[in-house]
């Protein structure tokens, strides 16, 4: 029997876990990871919002199938030309296939003064210790002002700012000081959410819940002292307790050559094949890659499918499909669900939707693990939601 190609793997987070459990079958399939953990992100609002640590993290070694080999050490080099990956250790491996799936890199500094703001209230992008900063927040402000702020519109989970202020809000209600504490929602966009007709949806709910929007506002500058947020557009906005979405970045990895990435960091994938410029053996997927239309794990977790049916010879495509379950607060919820050719259907609001979210988030470790029982439930799922389904269904 012929030797089984190595397919290298960067990254085994979302995207790049349920990579190689695909693979396993007809590759040798090697993932790096810079830590023994998988974190499943979404859980950082859970931390932010409820205190509920219970689905953060599992060992990577528990997630990927047998035959996948795991080491753990740092990527530092990748070199497409000659097909080498460079460790923290300068130890070398080569490929036959490669797939890079770091996710991002958050960079507070990025943001004149949020390091300082991230020390006192903390954010639900970057740690789970920042995330718990924002619960001591909610449960101890009694009156003020609290703000959401958008710092950068390419961040992880389009839909997060606006589950973050609506479960703050139930926190504030649940706690009976919600009457004190003035709710500001800034986004850098014309309306509340960008896509006009999921905005239809949300808006009424933000202006139901007493949640005042401020559009047009791209958060640029802190002053922590005089807690006072300036926007790129030139606004100001005062403040006693905040958080501000930080700017995203690609990975802290060299890639050469260097038009594989852009100003940014983020690797050019083709947005239908994700793959990397001419290199017709490497892949780039999920948060690090420019084709993530959304940055979210089920992007990640779509783009990995296409690639390992790819490197087997079919013509698989992304169709750009996003499909973000949105907490909502008190028990409700909905989706953004969107492709390439249609924008996020107008979903509605209710509870079957929340409670999907929840069974998505329970499910989560099993979908990698198990991805061959999975993907047929899956194909079910996506093909009766299609977005152009949906849009007839919600006019
Ligand atoms: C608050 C919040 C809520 C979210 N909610 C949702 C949601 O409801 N639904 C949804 O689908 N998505 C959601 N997401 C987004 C989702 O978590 C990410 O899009 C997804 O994890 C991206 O997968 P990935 O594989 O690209 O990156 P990650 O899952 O971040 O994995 C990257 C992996 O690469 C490793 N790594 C990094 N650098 C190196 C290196 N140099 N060498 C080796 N290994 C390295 C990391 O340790 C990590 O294990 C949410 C995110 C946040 C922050």
């Amino acid at each position: 029997m012929a030797e089984k190609k190595k397919f290298l793997i960067v990254g085994g987070g979302a995207g790049g876990a349920i990579l190689a459990n695909s693979l396993v079958k007809d590759f040798d399939v090697t993932v790096i990871n810079d830590s023994p953990y998988h974190y499943y992100w979404p859980q950082l609002l859970q931390i932010a919002f409820r205190n509920d640590y219970s689905n953060l993290y599992r060992s990577l070694s528990s997630l990927l199938v047998k035959g996948v080999n795991l080491v753990i050490d740092r990527v530092k080099k990748v070199d497409l030309q000659d097909r080498i990956v460079t460790l923290s250790n300068n130890k070398t491996m080569n490929y036959d296939y490669v797939a890079i799936a770091p996710g991002v890199t958050i960079e507070h500094k990025g943001i004149d003064g949020n390091e300082k703001l991230v020390e006192q209230y903390g954010d639900f992008h970057s740690t789970p210790q920042n995330a718990s900063k924002v619960f001591d927040v909610v449960s101890n402000m009694k009156k003020g002002t609290f703000v959401i702020a958008v710092g950068d519109p390419y961040h992880r989970c389009p839909p997060s700012p606006y589950e973050g202020i609506l479960l703050a809000d139930e926190v504030f209600r649940l706690r009976g000081v919600r009457n004190d504490i003035n709710m500001i929602l800034a986004v850098p966009y014309p309306r509340a959410y960008p896509a006009e007709t999921f905005n239809e949806v949300l808006e009424p709910i933000l202006k139901e819940r007493g949640i005042n929007v401020m559009t047009f506002f791209t958060a640029d500058k802190i002053d922590t002292e005089n807690k006072k947020i300036t926007s790129l557009e030139g606004e100001e906005l005062s403040y006693d307790a905040a958080i501000v979405v930080p700017v995203h970045k690609g990975p802290k990895i060299e890639i050469k050559p260097d038009d594989a990435i852009n100003q940014d960091g983020f690797i050019n994938a083709d947005k239908f094949t994700n793959q990397i410029l001419k290199y017709d053996d490497a892949f780039a997927i999920g948060d690090a890659s420019t084709s993530a239309n959304a940055k979210t794990g089920v992007t990640a977790h779509l783009q990995a499918k296409v690639v390992s049916k790819r490197v087997l010879g079919l013509d698989a495509r992304n169709t750009g499909r996003t499909n973000c379950p949105t907490e909502l607060g008190f028990e409700k919820g909905t989706f953004v669900i969107s492709d390439y050719n249609h924008p996020a259907a107008k979903v509605p609001a209710n509870t079957i939707n929340f409670i999907m979210k929840r069974l998505f988030a329970d499910a989560y470790w099993d979908i990698i693990r198990h991805p061959e029982f999975w993907d047929p439930i899956f194909d079910v799922y996506f093909e009766n939601t299609q977005p152009e389904v949906l849009w007839k269904l919600f006019r």
